[in-house]
């Protein structure tokens, strides 16, 4: 933690949170908890349309008030620092760290040549190692998450970013969510056209502005406004298609069906200092009517992350995961039920969701990691601390 200030010491993000403006709390939660009242500033941003400037003039709280969040805050100063020595002096990381990805689930899998499988999995450590490296490092499980997930969205063999799936209108419009476990703050956006990594774009939807979802053509102007971040690339809607998508859409049509799902793409991830966090990303079902959401950009549906329990990213039919809030329901059952996290996943894939729906991965702030599924395979890997390597396609 780089400050000595953190959200749990401070009062503008507890209990009497909801008495001050809106843009002093939420900037303590953006800023990985660092308190504006107790380092005695007014809030730096306001709102503005959605986007975020430099406030003209400080928002005032009323006096009584402020008098007492001042008091509050001096407690939060002493407090802060008391803590921060403490915290000095633990040691920075645990040494743990552990890292799951998906590429999809479903019973296309069944169909590939031995060849394609072996392009698959190497396709998959080569995602994996991307995100080992940051968290081996000591870097943040949010940033393994983005990077690891930009691979996959590069990697045509995934149906997110490039490769994503054919709509019934013959383009891709893709999802994308990221989630912070250390923060509870999260981002996504959905029906995105243009925008080459939307696991990018997801993030700075967290990051910088007040606002969690953003759709079509507001997701799209965003991304304008986001263009000068290297993150951000813009690419023609065609980039996204290839040649395996078109003939997929082609069989769906016929069969006028919106099902296959092969290859979204997940990441969730326990990084050395305890956090977590998780992202999914998708070009969706091939055949979905345009317009068409599914969970992958519904933060508790496709993806979850909190400290206190696990990070998850589904992979599936969307619509049953929204129905039945996946991903928050396998935090819940920890949190509630005391439950571990693999009898977490098992629970939600084998008595929540139907028979071959999809499938989930997750891990915990203790390093475990569960992958389940009730579809006849799911492509994933995973690696921990301790060298274990997954790599799977099949059950
Ligand atoms: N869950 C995604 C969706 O419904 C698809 C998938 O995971 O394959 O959009």
């Amino acid at each position: 933690m780089n400050s000595i200030f953190s959200a749990r010491h401070c009062p503008a993000s507890k209990g009497i949170r909801g008495s001050i403006p809106r843009s002093v709390s939420d900037e303590t939660s953006e800023r990985g908890g660092v308190c504006p009242l107790a380092l005695g500033r007014q809030p730096i941003f306001e709102e503005t349309g959605g986007l975020r400037r430099p406030a003209q003039k400080p928002l005032t709280l009323p006096r009584a008030g402020s008098r007492l969040l001042g008091w509050w805050c001096v407690v939060c100063l002493v407090m802060g620092r008391t803590l921060g020595t403490a915290e000095a002096q633990q040691p920075p990381v645990s040494g743990r760290f552990a890292i799951a990805i998906h590429g999809g689930a479903g019973d296309e899998l069944d169909n590939i040549t031995e060849e394609e499988r072996k392009v698959h999995r190497k396709s998959l450590a080569a995602a994996l190692e991307v995100g080992r490296k940051i968290v081996a490092e000591g870097g943040k499980a949010m940033d393994a998450v983005e990077q690891t997930i930009r691979v996959l969205e590069d990697d045509p063999l995934f149906n997110a970013g490039r490769g994503a799936v054919f709509n019934a209108a013959g383009t891709h419009e893709l999802d994308a969510s990221v989630m912070d476990g250390s923060t509870g703050q999260g981002g996504a956006v959905a029906g995105v056209t243009t925008v080459k990594n939307p696991i990018s774009l997801a993030r700075l939807v967290m990051t910088e502005t007040p606002h969690v979802l953003l759709t079509g053509a507001g997701a799209e102007k965003f991304a304008d406004a986001m263009r000068d971040r290297k993150q951000i690339e813009r690419v023609p809607n065609t980039y996204f298609s290839t040649e395996l998508r078109r003939l997929e859409w082609e069989k769906e049509k016929k069969a006028q069906a919106a099902k296959s799902h092969r290859g979204t793409v997940g990441c969730v991830v326990c990084d050395q200092h305890g956090n977590l966090a998780a992202g999914t990303s998708t070009g969706g079902l091939t055949n979905k009517m345009m317009g068409r959401v599914g969970d992958s950009p519904i933060l508790g549906a496709g993806t979850y992350a909190n400290n206190a329990t696990c990070a998850v990213s589904c992979t599936g039919t969307g619509e049953y995961y929204i129905r039945n809030s996946i991903a928050f329901h396998v935090s819940a059952l920890m949190a509630y039920k005391g439950l571990s996290l693999d009898d977490a996943t098992q629970h939600v894939i084998q008595k929540v969701l139907p028979n071959d729906i999809g499938g989930v991965i997750a891990v915990d702030g203790m390093g475990n990691i569960s992958m389940r599924f009730n579809t006849s395979g799911m492509a994933r890997a995973s690696i921990d601390s301790s060298g274990k390597v997954v790599i799977e396609l099949g059950k």
